[in-house]
């Protein structure tokens, strides 16, 4: 589609708005393109001429679903539905990138968000989304007794030539007179020809530990039916990473902050915390500084080429006590009188 067209609006055009009606847009088209026809007394040819055009797009499903995503979303629209990780939230899915070729390849693209510990246990999650699957009424072929389309001899396509306000642009489109390259006489009234019907899928991924957020995970037959292929298309995951206050990753090694009290700091203890793959027992030397790195080797993040493990970095944070007590003030106080505290 002409990306000029899409800065037009087409409605109002035709005086309609966008939650017209077909049979609104063709009464408005009917009417207009009476009053204004050349041949008419106080015809406008140019006004003739827009009535045409914004009616050759919003007249014609294929051509108005298109102007309607593109004009809203623009040229580039890609939709990418982030989850949030604690629940499983999706919406309408539509791959709006190959929107004027539903003929060709359609997968559907999903993107998960996961925080680090799921990136680097694995998960599994449950989501939801919306495709196109097969009329079973029909068998995904919009009717029976099929016969070549002649208008585009079977193939399904047609190449227009669209005059708009901007000149003649070729197009090609899917054929309007058939569904992919075949006619019936005999229509299915459960599609009304389409071949395909609306079906929310709610499916489990189980996600291997260790995803990059470059990955793209391929659930082979999980898109929507393709009526040429007669096949169903594929899924992609992609994964996106949620941004830890505890966990941050520096390629494979992983860097986590602990906090110490400060008594653990300057006489060292044993502790038993939380890491990224669950309790792990962390040793802490006596005399350790705000910001110390204890680094546990290989406990980071497998490297999923090399199968290596990165390093795990534990950063300590030396917790300073905003209130003290009473008594606590009377220990210190005489602590800072002491050889090693002065
Ligand atoms: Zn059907
Ligand atoms: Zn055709």
């Amino acid at each position: 589609m002409d990306n000029n067209i899409l800065n037009t609006d087409l409605y109002k055009i035709l005086n309609l708005d966008k939650n017209s009606t077909k049979d609104e847009i063709k009464k408005s088209f009917r009417s207009l393109s009476k009053k204004y026809h050349p041949d008419v007394t106080k015809g406008d040819d140019s006004e003739f001429k827009k009535i045409n055009t914004a009616y050759s797009i919003l007249g014609d499903d294929n051509n108005k679903s298109e102007y309607d995503i593109k004009s809203e979303y623009g040229k580039n629209y890609n939709p990418n539905i982030n989850n949030n990780p604690f629940g499983d939230i999706f919406g309408d899915i539509f791959n709006m990138s190959n929107f004027s070729n539903l003929n060709k390849k359609n997968d559907i693209s999903i993107t998960i968000s996961l925080n680090m510990l799921e990136i680097i246990n694995g998960t599994s999650k449950t989501i939801k989304y919306n495709i196109k699957s097969k009329c079973d009424a029909c068998d995904g072929n919009g009717g029976t007794d099929l016969k070549e389309c002649p208008y585009c001899k079977g193939t399904g396509r047609i190449v227009n030539k669209v005059n708009t306000l901007f000149g003649t642009i070729r197009q090609e489109s899917e054929c309007r007179h058939c569904n992919d390259g075949f006619v019936t006489n005999n229509t299915c009234k459960k599609c009304n020809g389409d071949g395909l019907k609306d079906e929310e899928k709610i499916i489990n991924i189980d996600i291997p530990e260790v995803v990059s957020e470059s990955a793209r995970l391929k659930m082979f037959g999980y898109g929507n039916y393709n009526k040429k292929t007669k096949k169903y298309d594929d899924l992609i995951i992609k994964i996106s990473e949620i941004p830890n206050p505890i966990f941050k990753r520096i390629n494979n090694d992983v860097y986590m902050s602990v906090e110490i009290s400060i008594i653990d700091a300057i006489l060292g203890n044993n502790l038993s915390i939380d890491g990224p793959r669950g309790k792990l027992k962390l040793k802490i030397e006596n005399g350790v500084t705000h910001g110390h790195k204890i680094k546990l080797e290989k406990s980071g993040i497998k490297d999923p080429t090399s199968g290596i493990f990165g390093d795990l970095f534990i950063v300590l944070h030396i917790k300073i006590p905003k209130n003290i007590t009473n008594e606590e003030k009377i220990i210190l106080k005489k602590l800072r009188d002491s050889k090693n505290f002065n």
